[in-house]
């Protein structure tokens, strides 16, 4: 099959675009690189740099492509709340542009990556597609505009869509600003180089940790399952850990000892968040493969940035 990915140089597609193309897909990736980077794909990829809200581009791009995977997006909670219109532009106006160009040249399938974010604070978990989202951000504000844009336009103009809400995903390769860095990278980062783990809040907050390979795992499945247009689908790990089981779990995959500290004045955010999986095994024959604690081993066996060097020893000079 022809795809293409936006966000393609990202963390999640590039894992995407290179199993693509290890499977024989012809695959297109349009990124703009702001945090993008391009070492990471496969030389068969066929890499664009060009922004999702360039419609000529998208046009070029576009010409054969059975299946769009969109994932071009602005994706850090704290930075939304700052630049929201910046976040609107490229989550939501950008969406709306990919969607007016594969109307104009008849692209007829597109696999929209939504957040769990959508959800916000909810009493009753695990999460089901049918609890009424509640976002508390910015960023996930634009998730779920973009989500209402590509359902409600995929349905008048024949654009099949189905969007898949994703949990906290994580592997090797995972983007890690200094200001804002995701919380399991953070973690390992700091673990490794013995330094100290702060936990927001108390550290009693719950979260849905995923493996990257199982999110591509339903992103594949997404490209060409029946029975799955119109529908918004989570994609998680099933299973809820609280920041302080998951600061054990780092300290025993590092091996380090960890100094924790708690800032309880600093907000937690959402105090739960664990997908219910049952539609995404329902229509996507989802399973997921990885626990957390294989998932950690997998990260730091697998991304050199938390490769600590052994000290040199000094040199005998006789
Ligand atoms: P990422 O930041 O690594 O990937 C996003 C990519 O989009 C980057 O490569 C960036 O350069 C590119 N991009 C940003 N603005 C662009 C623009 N205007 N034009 C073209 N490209 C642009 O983040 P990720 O974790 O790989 O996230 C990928 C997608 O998955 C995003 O849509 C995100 O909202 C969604 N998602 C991620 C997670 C997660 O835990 N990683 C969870 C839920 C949803």
């Amino acid at each position: 099959m022809n795809f293409l990915i936006t966000g393609a140089a990202g963390f999640l597609g590039s894992k995407l675009a290179n199993y693509l193309v290890r499977e024989g897909h012809q695959v297109r990736g349009l990124d703009d690189l702001s945090t993008g980077d391009p070492q990471a794909l496969s030389p068969d990829v066929l890499f664009t740099r060009g922004d999702v809200n360039d419609r000529p581009k998208l046009w070029t791009l576009l010409q054969e492509v059975d299946c769009v995977y969109h994932l071009a997006a602005r994706v850090a909670v704290p930075e939304s709340v700052l630049y929201p219109r910046e976040y609107n532009a490229v989550n939501v106006g950008g969406t709306v542009s990919l969607m007016e160009a594969m109307r104009d040249v008849g692209v007829r399938r597109v696999v929209f990556i939504s957040s769990g974010a959508v959800y916000g604070d909810q009493g009753e978990q695990p999460l089901k597609e049918t609890a009424h989202p509640n976002p508390r951000s910015p960023y996930a504000v634009s998730k779920l505009a973009a989500e209402y844009y590509v359902r409600t336009i995929g349905d008048l103009w024949g654009i099949e869509s189905v969007c898949l809400r994703v949990f906290n995903a994580y592997g090797p390769g995972q983007h890690l600003p200094p200001s804002h860095p995701p919380v399991i990278p953070n973690f390992l980062k700091q673990a490794m180089r013995g330094g100290t783990l702060v936990m927001h809040g108390e550290g009693q907050q719950t979260r849905d940790y995923v493996y990257v390979d199982d999110v591509v795992s339903t992103m594949i499945a997404a490209s060409t399952a029946p029975g799955i247009n119109h529908l918004v689908i989570n994609v998680g790990s099933g299973i809820e850990t609280s920041i302080r089981d998951l600061v054990r779990l780092v300290g025993e995959t590092t091996g380090a000892k960890l100094e924790v500290l708690t800032n309880p004045r600093t907000s937690p955010g959402v105090s739960r968040m664990c997908a219910d999986l049952s539609l995404a095994r329902e229509k996507l024959g989802y399973q997921p493969r990885f626990s957390l604690a294989q998932g950690l081993r997998l990260t730091l066996d697998r991304d050199a940035r938390f490769r600590v060097e052994p000290p040199t020893r000094p040199v005998n000079r006789a």
